[in-house]
């Protein structure tokens, strides 16, 4: 069935070659019944797991009562959601506003801090990544040649660097936007200070700190979310990936005092019941099953195993709960390529980093089989 893919879908993706029909946990299986360990999640979107039973009956429930209903409108669950949100965020973050994406929410988030400072600057990090619309690609590292001109006023610091983002703040700066742990750029965590020190320049300037959390958030890394790490509590937040269980959706918080007014954003999608409903049992699914605690020591678990791995070939083990890199000094491609082979499916993050975002609910029984592939994988690709 891979045919149809191939001939119908645009070529934008470095494909793998295995079709995926049908997921149970941290399981998948392919079309001739194969079983995979799934250390992707669908790039982190699977937290609570594949086909969760309480995200499936959601879904199911909400489908039968009402699927759609536009912002202009009040709706029950969307309601719920919003307040579930707030309640589950950092300290001062106050309003919600719903998406579809984690793209979308990173343009909602640039808007917001547009229309709250009356200023354009956007100031993010090297080897951040953000989303693949024009606004979001402006303040992403990779990804951009071939679609100049974007986005006005952006610019790039060294990640983790305060005296160089300290140098690139001046009154033209609406935003500083980081990640807790750079994801797409190969796993590597932001020190707590500089973040903290990014919440002091920003108060400093008068600009907005945008914490995206697409990537982070929903227990991936011990926390609720990242920033929790920190301490720090930003003035945007921006969330997707593992918000509704594997439904498409995207969200912005904000603090009480970034008001957009009537008109200033929309979305037809944005906070529709079904995506709402599939939220809130997923986020119930995390607290009731004690996912985050278990991301923090499951991760703990992973990268001791890994670090125990003593390959020639691994330059470092870098990790936040389960989210982890493992940087070769090779490239990952190959690794992956023989992973796949040994039936489990691992992410790249940049030419040289395995990265592995299971699903939360993966057993000590997985990692251990995980963390013996990864072993042989590097032996035969050596
Ligand atoms: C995946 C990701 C995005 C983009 O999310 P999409 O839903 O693919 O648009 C933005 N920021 C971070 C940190 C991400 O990991």
């Amino acid at each position: 069935m891979t045919d149809l893919e191939h001939r119908y879908g645009h070529p934008v993706y470095p494909k793998r070659e295995v079709e995926i029909v049908r997921g149970d946990g941290a399981l998948l299986w392919d079309q001739d019944g194969g079983e995979y360990i799934d250390c992707a999640a669908g790039v982190g979107v699977a937290n609570i797991g594949h086909a969760n039973a309480a995200v499936a009956e959601a879904i199911g429930r909400q489908a039968k009562t009402l699927v759609t209903c536009p912002g202009i409108f009040y709706n029950d669950v969307r309601g719920q959601l919003m307040a579930r949100l707030v309640s589950i965020a950092p300290p001062g973050l106050e309003r919600v506003f719903l998406c579809n994406s984690g793209t979308e929410a990173i343009e909602a988030a640039i808007k917001f801090a547009r229309l709250t400072t009356g200023r354009a600057g956007i100031v993010s990090a090297m080897r951040g990544f953000h989303g693949r619309t024009l606004g979001a690609l402006s303040a992403t590292f990779k990804y951009r040649d071939e679609f100049e001109p974007l986005l006005a006023g952006n610019r790039f610091v060294p990640f983790n660097n305060p005296d160089r983002l300290a140098s690139s703040m001046d009154d033209d700066v609406a935003a500083v936007l980081l990640e807790i742990v750079q994801g797409e750029g190969g796993i590597r965590p932001a020190d707590p200070e500089y973040i903290r020190a990014a919440r002091e320049l920003c108060d400093r300037h008068g600009a907005m700190l945008i914490v995206d959390e697409v990537q982070t958030g929903f227990g991936r890394t011990g926390r609720m979310f990242a920033c929790e790490h920190t301490g720090v509590s930003p003035d945007i937040m921006t969330l997707a990936k593992a918000i509704a269980g594997g439904v498409p959706m995207g969200a912005v918080l904000t603090a009480g005092h970034i008001a957009p007014a009537i008109g200033k954003h929309g979305s037809t999608f944005g906070g529709n019941p079904l995506a709402c409903s599939a939220a809130l049992a997923s986020i119930g699914y995390i607290e009731s099953h004690g996912l985050i605690g278990k991301a923090e020591a499951d991760g703990l678990y992973f990268a001791s195993l890994l670090r125990d791995i003593s390959s020639p070939r691994i330059r470092e083990i870098r990790h936040l709960g389960l989210m982890i890199g493992m940087e070769l000094k090779s490239k990952s491609r190959p690794v992956l390529d023989a992973l796949l082979k040994r039936n489990v499916l691992a992410l790249s993050g940049g030419p040289t980093v395995v990265r592995l975002l299971p699903p939360l609910v993966i057993t000590r029984e997985q990692i251990a089989a995980v963390a013996r592939r990864i072993a042989d994988a590097l032996d035969e690709t050596a």
